[in-house]
């Protein structure tokens, strides 16, 4: 784990931004440290959770943004379930990712492909499809699949099936991802 720094350039409007954006109060966040304990990603980190919330704050938008951690994310929304004050830290890690994406500070590239990858799937399908999620991303990246020694396993257990399983619902899903994209643009 790295320490932020602190002499970074500061960006005086970057907190109403992403308090904005994510409608989270962030400014009530203490640093109790509850997020970063119990967050599954922490130990592969360069930044904790509790320093990237600290670096928003204090308008360290590089730090805030230019950190591995953002991708590594899995949000899985513990860090939201423990804050005392009901900050939607899971929440806010997406409006970081979305700033990233949109200003340029994306830094790892595969991480960020898979993301697509899946989205696109679920936007596709109203849920995920294995298959296709790992086509997409060999497409984007130029990479082999390296895991292809888990392939029999997982499809003798009926985890990779060749077709995608489409739900109902999934106009209403496109529809979500669509006037998300409407409010970003
Ligand atoms: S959502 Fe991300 S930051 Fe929050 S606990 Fe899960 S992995 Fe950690
Ligand atoms: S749990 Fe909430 S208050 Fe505590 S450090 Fe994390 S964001 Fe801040």
């Amino acid at each position: 784990m790295e320490v932020i720094q602190l002499d970074k350039a500061r960006n005086t409007n970057f907190l109403k931004e992403v308090e904005a954006e994510s409608g989270q109060k962030l400014s009530t966040c203490y640093q109790c440290g509850n997020c970063t304990a119990g967050c599954p990603g922490g130990e592969f980190y360069d930044r904790q959770v509790s320093q990237i919330m600290r670096a928003a704050q204090l308008g360290l938008k590089e730090e805030a943004l230019g950190n591995r951690s953002l991708w590594l994310c899995l949000a899985c929304s513990t860090c939201s379930a423990r804050c005392p004050n009901e900050i939607d830290v899971a929440g806010v890690m997406e409006t970081l990712r979305s700033m990233a994406r949109r200003e340029g500070y994306v830094n790892d590239r595969p991480i960020e492909s898979f993301w697509k990858a899946f989205l696109d799937m679920v936007s596709m399908n109203g849920r995920t499809f294995e298959a296709g999620v790992m086509a997409d991303y060999m497409l984007r990246t130029g990479r082999g699949w390296s895991n292809l020694a888990m392939a029999p396993a997982a499809l003798a257990k009926g985890k990779m099936p060749f077709f995608p399983h489409r739900i109902k619902g999934r106009k209403e899903v496109a529809r979500i991802f669509k006037r998300y994209a409407e409010k970003r643009s």
